[in-house]
């Protein structure tokens, strides 16, 4: 099957809630488009003393909002159109979430689990310098993504900072604590996940924390897919709030134990077995897209994008979706869920966590006053992730319409706003 363009494919979803919202149309033309895409050719000289050539890219969707913001994803199939279609996801996100930035995505092809430390290190060190003069605190700022790490982050900020002659930590985020990092960004994406999880589950009768009254949320089952940064710190919050986890899964197998699993043994394996699940005994082990099958009442994609498509949809027994992955699922597996009457929280909104405090980060770099993690959790939960599922479970109603498209409206109506008001920043 071709590779479905992820980027075509979100643009769908944009055209229906610009309708929706009657947006003009030489502005919709305009926000279809992607302002600017580089791409990087660069030889790295590998362990073996041979020269490997690596392509990377940089796409910046809209800059009319602010800088551009957007992870880092290092990964084996990544093409021009897909690092478009996540920087084209990031705008509707960081607008939706009310943050001053506009989407950016960036990627460099290959597969890091393939590569040493000093060649990873290496790779990162090349592509920043190819991307010395688009990184800036001002205008572009990167961040982890899949197959890249607070260490990766870290190697960028340094090779920026001595382009430049002096400290740059604002020019990158998700940087290690010890480095200009914030405190919780490396769980804020999991963090935001598991508030929308456990606000949606309290929607169906679950207890809230804290809480007597509903049904207890032992009785939660919940699959993730994927077992990196986001889906296992979201397993790991979930299991703590006493929800039931009955499936992890990652790139190799799905483990599955009907009466929960025990995410502090399954994540103390992961870090002493290089972050697989391979092996792991003291639960079932199925192959690794069985987890999106399994009976649960919460299912969360958290792996990667096109998991959920058109031929599987009916597969999924679970009635709530919670969209940890950017496009886990396509329009034509959507419209199908939604016959299905699954319930479906969408990337934009439900994996921004990660972005948000990646904000605050920025914000703290820029003004050099540390702030502290009690107070990062609070404002993530506070101020953004609960007010923004509010605005958007409010203008589905408003328009009839499903979470998707009322989340897609929201991010197009501020950015249409601003371009409306100052006109389009060039
Ligand atoms: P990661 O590299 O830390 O982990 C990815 C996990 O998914 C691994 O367990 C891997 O084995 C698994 N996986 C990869 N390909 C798979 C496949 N084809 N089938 C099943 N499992 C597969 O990545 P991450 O940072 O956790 O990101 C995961 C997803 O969340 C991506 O879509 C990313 O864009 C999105 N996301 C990440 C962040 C963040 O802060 N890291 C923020 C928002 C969204």
């Amino acid at each position: 099957m071709d590779k479905i363009n992820i980027y075509k494919d979100n643009q769908l979803r944009f055209d229906k809630a610009a309708e929706i919202l009657g947006v003009r149309q030489d502005i919709q033309n305009l926000l279809r488009q992607t302002r600017r895409v580089i791409r990087v050719d660069f030889p790295v000289q590998m362990d073996d003393g041979n020269n490997r050539l690596f392509t990377g890219y940089r796409a910046q969707h809209t800059r009319s909002m602010g800088p551009t913001k957007g992870g880092i994803r290092y990964a084996p199939n990544i093409d021009e159109e897909e690092i478009k279609g996540l920087a084209f996801l990031m705008t509707w996100k960081c607008s939706l979430l009310g943050l001053p930035f506009g989407g950016a995505k960036g990627g460099v092809a290959f597969d890091p689990r393939t590569v040493s430390l000093r060649e990873l290190e290496h790779i990162t060190r090349r592509y920043t310098t190819e991307m010395k003069s688009i990184f800036d605190p001002e205008k572009d700022v990167p961040a982890p993504d899949m197959g890249t790490n607070p260490q990766v982050m870290a190697w960028i900020f340094d090779t920026y900072s001595n382009f430049k002659g002096h400290q740059q930590p604002a020019v990158v985020t998700g940087k290690p604590v010890e480095c200009y990092g914030i405190e919780g960004r490396k769980e804020a994406t999991g963090r935001g996940l598991s508030l929308l999880v456990l606000e949606t589950l309290a929607e169906h009768g679950y207890r809230r924390i804290d809480e007597q009254k509903g049904k207890p949320l032992q009785e939660a089952r919940i699959a993730v897919q994927g077992f990196g940064n986001v889906g296992s710190v979201t397993a790991q919050l979930l299991a703590e709030s006493g929800c039931n986890v009955v499936s992890v899964s990652d790139v190799d197998v799905t483990l599955y134990n009907e009466n929960g699993l025990d995410i502090p043994r399954v994540l103390h394996y992961a870090e002493q077995n290089k972050n697989s699940l391979k092996g792991y005994t003291e639960a079932e082990a199925l192959a690794p897209l069985e987890v999106l099958y399994l009976p649960c009442d919460v299912l969360i994609p958290a792996a990667t994008e096109n998991v959920i498509t058109a031929e599987n949809a009916e597969k999924i027994s679970a009635p709530i979706i919670v969209e940890g992955a950017n496009a886990p699922t396509t329009t034509k597996a959507d419209e199908r869920l939604l016959q299905l009457g699954k319930e479906i929280i969408p990337d934009i909104l439900a994996n921004a966590g990660g972005v948000t405090v990646s904000y605050f980060e920025w914000a703290q770099a820029r003004s050099m006053y540390k702030w502290k993690e009690a107070e990062v959790n609070q404002r993530l939960r506070d101020d953004f992730m609960l007010p923004a599922y509010q605005r958007t479970k409010q203008t589905a109603e408003k328009y009839h319409t499903d979470l998707r498209t009322a989340a897609f409206i929201l991010g197009i109506d501020r950015v249409q706003k601003m371009i409306l008001k100052r006109g389009i920043w060039p």
